[in-house]
């Protein structure tokens, strides 16, 4: 199984958009009634939003540059094109693809909802209860109960804890 045929297609911010599979599940080259040879290829794709379909690409044999293309869901592929699917492999290789996708997705998700007050919960350095506040002076934390909130000529008061208060005032 070569894994390394699938690719993904990723938005700016990074986000997985979709899951590709380079390596087409089959190649069907037929002739029009005027003798020109077509090859049509028959990749699966995996996109975020609207799930599993198979992407076919059109080109004129020979001519090197890329058709048109157009899409068309698994419940519309004929007989054929779903048995090469299903011995491509290809199932397996966007399945697993997308499914370590999700697993990396989901561990992201645990780390942003895991705790999200976390390192920055504070606490009082004199009682140990949730502390608001740091004073201006010492720079510790302190709660409510054990700060001093000192006038200023300034809109903002300043906030000290009680040891730090005192000595300002001594002065
Ligand atoms: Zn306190
Ligand atoms: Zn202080």
């Amino acid at each position: 199984m070569n894994a390394s045929s699938v690719r993904v297609v990723q938005g700016k911010d990074w986000t997985p958009i979709m899951v590709r599979d380079e390596e087409p599940f089959f190649v069907e080259k037929w002739r029009d009634e005027m003798g020109n040879e077509y090859i049509n290829e028959y990749r699966l794709v995996f996109n975020f939003q609207e799930g599993l379909f198979v992407e076919v690409i059109q080109k004129l044999e020979g001519s090197g540059v890329g058709g048109f293309s157009w899409e068309v869901s698994l419940d519309n592929l004929d007989a054929e094109s779903l048995m090469r699917l299903n011995d491509s492999g290809s199932l397996e290789r966007i399945r697993a693809k997308v499914k370590e996708i999700m697993q990396q997705l989901t561990e992201n998700l645990d780390s942003l909802f895991f705790d999200p007050i976390g390192d920055r919960r504070r606490s009082c350095y004199v009682c140990g209860s949730d502390a608001l506040h740091e004073c201006v002076r010492c720079s510790r934390d302190i709660c409510n109960q054990h700060a001093v909130f000192a006038e200023t000529e300034y809109e903002e008061p300043l906030t000290y804890c009680h040891a730090c208060f005192d000595k300002v005032i001594e002065k």
